[in-house]
């Protein structure tokens, strides 16, 4: 029987967390060198608004390359595609391994406006993201902070470091907004 292979990275480079929306996470990414995480949100949340726009849920996405340029950015695209996997993070996965003609993004940060679900954190996890930024908390369907905490599960061989909470009050209106409106 084949064995499974596994990553060679150790468990202990597993995500750290910080807690969300602190003074600590603000310094933290206003410290990067690698790109300007305030832009990269305020790109990904006018994709949230630009989906909303459309009818979808309000979610957006960016990625960002080693030097800070922004390679893709998305909103949620389930409806207008009829496919429930075209969340806006597995949309800027797929265009930027498109344009990187590879199956890793090695080196690259992703920036969402909402915490990641189940299937984004694998795909995050699968595409070796090295950052991931994201805004709001989501307590029903998240799986970074909330659920199966994907990226602290021994199955999980590459994860992100994660910095949470950025830009979370809007990114949240924009969702709290779009279901009270729906209603
Ligand atoms: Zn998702």
């Amino acid at each position: 029987m084949m064995a499974f292979v596994c990553s060679t990275l150790p468990l202990d480079q597993m995500a750290f967390h910080i807690p969300l929306g602190s003074e600590m996470t603000r310094n933290l990414t206003k410290a990067d060198g690698t790109g300007n995480p305030e832009t990269a949100m305020e790109t990904a949340l006018a994709e949230a608004r630009a989906a909303a726009a459309r009818g979808e849920v309000p979610v957006g996405a960016v990625l960002v390359d080693g030097t800070g340029r922004i390679v893709a950015r998305a909103g949620n695209q389930t409806r207008e595609l009829n496919d429930p996997s075209a969340h806006a993070e597995m949309l800027v996965i797929r265009e930027g391994c498109r344009a990187t003609q590879s199956e890793r993004l090695t080196g690259y940060d992703l920036y969402v406006t909402l915490e990641p679900c189940t299937m984004c954190a694998a795909a995050i996890s699968f595409a070796r993201i090295r950052r991931l930024y994201f805004g709001a908390e989501d307590e029903k369907g998240g799986a970074v902070v909330n659920g199966v905490r994907f990226f602290d599960q021994p199955t999980c061989h590459h994860a992100p470091e994660v910095y949470g909470g950025i830009d979370e009050k809007r990114a949240g209106e924009l969702l709290k907004g779009f279901f009270r409106d729906r209603r």
